[in-house]
């Protein structure tokens, strides 16, 4: 899969070089590369906002240095182009599973108060959001979203098993984890767990996802 972020801040984006996504694309599992919206401005001083039309606070990031970098990114529109935002669709595990599918995505990162609605118009395939709050820039929201898309890309989990148990991946949250030592600070794993006996194991995960959806996301049960 190849990646392609468009930001005035390209150094957040270096928080993908740790852990998984950073072995991941060590190993060349996947291709990112970063642009700076800046380089694309016409400005003699490289301004990338501008105050909005109809007055209200803060700058709006200007279509030009966007549009032409998009243009210089993308020059036949094969990528899946993204804009992360707070008014788009909000991201879940199935819109992450179907950006997986996709062998090119681009992505843009908005600052201020947002992007001039045209470069929207012209340029975008969808927004996305990360949830119902605001952020003060689209770099997290992107990381985010690289971050779980990238799971589902082959070989990039050592297990490929692991997105098949965890929460979401069923209309589930995943059942309570132990590891070692069996007892901690006076409190043991729960005795089903060292039984050896599978099917138990199994069955007592299953009741645990059931109970602590319903305790948490009793809205993901309800959507079944
Ligand atoms: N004025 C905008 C509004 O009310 O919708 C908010 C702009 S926000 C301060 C600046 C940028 O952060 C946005 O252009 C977007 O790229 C990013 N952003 C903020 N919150 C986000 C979220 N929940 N999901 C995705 N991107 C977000």
């Amino acid at each position: 899969m190849k990646i392609d972020v468009l930001t005035l801040f390209p150094e957040m984006l270096n928080a993908l070089n740790s852990s998984l996504t950073g072995k991941a694309r060590e190993k060349g599992l996947y291709e990112l590369n970063c642009h700076n919206i800046r380089d694309y401005s016409k400005d003699r001083h490289k301004k990338c906002d501008d105050a909005p039309f109809g007055g209200g606070a803060g700058m709006v990031m200007m279509p030009q240095p966007i549009h032409d970098c998009i243009e210089a990114v993308d020059p036949n529109h094969l990528a899946k182009r993204i804009y992360m935002s707070p008014r788009g669709r909000v991201l879940n595990q199935r819109l992450v599973k179907e950006l997986s599918e996709e062998e090119h995505l681009l992505i843009l990162c908005g600052h201020y108060e947002g992007v001039d609605q045209r470069v929207l118009d012209m340029d975008i395939d969808m927004e996305i959001s990360i949830g119902d709050y605001v952020l003060s820039g689209g770099e997290i929201p992107a990381m985010a979203l690289i971050d779980s898309v990238l799971r589902y890309v082959p070989d990039v989990l050592g297990n490929s098993e692991s997105t098949v148990d965890e929460s979401f991946s069923q209309p589930l949250l995943e059942y309570p984890q132990y590891t070692r030592p069996q007892e901690f600070c006076g409190l043991c794993v729960p005795e089903v767990l060292v039984s050896g006996d599978h099917a138990k194991v199994d069955e007592w995960r299953r009741e645990q996802a059931v109970s602590v959806t319903r305790k948490n996301r009793p809205d993901l049960l309800e959507s079944k």
